[in-house]
């Protein structure tokens, strides 16, 4: 299967003079990735990587796992698409599912993660009659219109602007702030429990649970972005569980169908889209909902094992001094992040620079330890 050859002729130079000609350049990349197993992945040339990316926290059973195979195959000869004006086979249930696994009452389903985070905020909207949003300096919501009004990052948000909802800005971590700066305009406060595109900042329970107090005090509701912390990355179902903290509405996507397009906004009892307030052609359509349960039933098998393999992963790595929690690793190399990626990349493990010179690992959950053992080894070697 690594073989160049064995089934994988791709002509790489076309495809690239293509790509660069036809195809907007908004991401730069160099590699083309043409299989997966498990946490492998092969490319182009048949060359064998470790996934240490797993399409950015997206595929947490590994590549291809057999059972969302045959549950996405399945599916796909029963029925494909029908709107959300008929039952949905197996939304229910994995609204079910879901609810049950994160201790929320309703759930909505969505494309994506930004779009997940658009139906959060028209939800806290229409509950709380109120406007205005809060959310933390280097989080990331989302770059459609409304999750980029929330996400701080000024090169990324700024060319864009007008932007709505209007949104206030406050230092992650830092509650004083945080006080000062919710009122009786706003809507809701949003809150990734670990910041992931910042590059896997790990704030204090003590901060999440002031955050609580604070929404509680001022009467905004707390939106919790679990969409890449969320569904057993962290060792638990949602990664706020780690403070005790009871969110009013939570994002998901990324991990939640193994890299089908899916996103989901979860919310206690009393908060709930009526009648027309929101809606979707494509969203919790059969196929993404036969993906998800499939995911879900595995994710809830890996998730005792996820605490011992991220506490190996950062032991074995303890030179760069790695914080985390389950599965999600991150470590400081500064500008040396690109050239440690590229050549863990020549040795044969992808791992990804997030923002501000910080090293992001997050893995198949399905990685062995035999695995992390290796990808240690070569981050060890690559720093050298
Ligand atoms: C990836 C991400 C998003 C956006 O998800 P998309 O599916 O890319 O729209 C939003 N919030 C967080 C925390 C993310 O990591």
């Amino acid at each position: 299967m690594n073989k160049k050859g064995d089934n994988m002729e791709f002509d790489t130079k076309t495809f690239k003079e293509n790509d660069a000609k036809y195809y907007m350049q908004a991401f730069s990349r160099d590699i083309m990735i043409v299989k997966g197993k498990g946490s492998k992945v092969w490319d182009s040339n048949g060359k064998e990587y470790i996934d240490c990316v797993a399409g950015i926290a997206v595929c947490s059973t590994g590549h291809c796992h057999p059972e969302v195979v045959k549950a996405i195959c399945e599916q796909a000869h029963e029925l494909i698409h029908c709107s959300n004006l008929y039952y949905i086979p197996g939304q229910s249930d994995l609204a079910k599912e879901l609810t049950g696994y994160t201790s929320t009452s309703k759930a909505f389903f969505s494309n994506s993660g930004a779009e997940a985070m658009e139906g959060a905020l028209k939800l806290a909207r229409l509950a709380t009659k109120r406007k205005n949003f809060v959310s933390f300096m280097h989080g990331f919501h989302g770059r459609t219109m409304g999750a980029l009004a929330v996400t701080h990052k000024p090169t990324i948000r700024e060319p864009f602007e007008p932007l709505e909802p209007k949104c206030s800005y406050v230092e992650y971590g830092d509650l004083e702030s945080l006080r000062k700066t919710v009122d009786d305009t706003t809507a809701g406060v949003l809150l990734e429990p670990i910041q992931g595109e910042a590059g896997v900042i790990i704030p204090s329970p003590d901060f999440i649970r002031g955050v609580r107090e604070v929404c509680d005090e001022k009467g905004a509701l707390l939106i919790d972005d679990e969409i890449q912390t969320g569904l057993g990355r962290t060792g638990k179902w949602l990664a706020i569980e780690h403070s005790g903290v009871k969110p009013d509405i939570v994002t998901l996507a990324k991990g939640i169908a193994s890299g089908f397009p899916m996103g989901a906004i979860l919310a206690r009892d009393d908060l709930e889209f009526q009648k027309s307030e929101h809606g979707s052609t494509f969203a919790g359509g059969p196929l993404a909902c036969a993906a998800a349960r499939a995911s879900l039933r595995i994710i809830n098998d890996l998730l005792p094992g996820i605490p011992e393999k991220g506490n190996l992963f950062k032991e074995l790595i303890s030179s760069c001094s790695p914080r985390g929690l389950g599965l999600m690793i991150g470590f400081t190399l500064g500008d040396k992040c690109p050239l440690v990626q590229k050549r863990c990349a020549e040795a044969g493990v992808l791992v990804n620079c997030a923002a501000d010179g910080n090293m992001r690992l997050v893995p198949p959950l399905v990685i062995t330890d035999e695995e992390i053992r290796t990808v240690a080894s070569v981050i060890n070697n690559s720093l050298k």
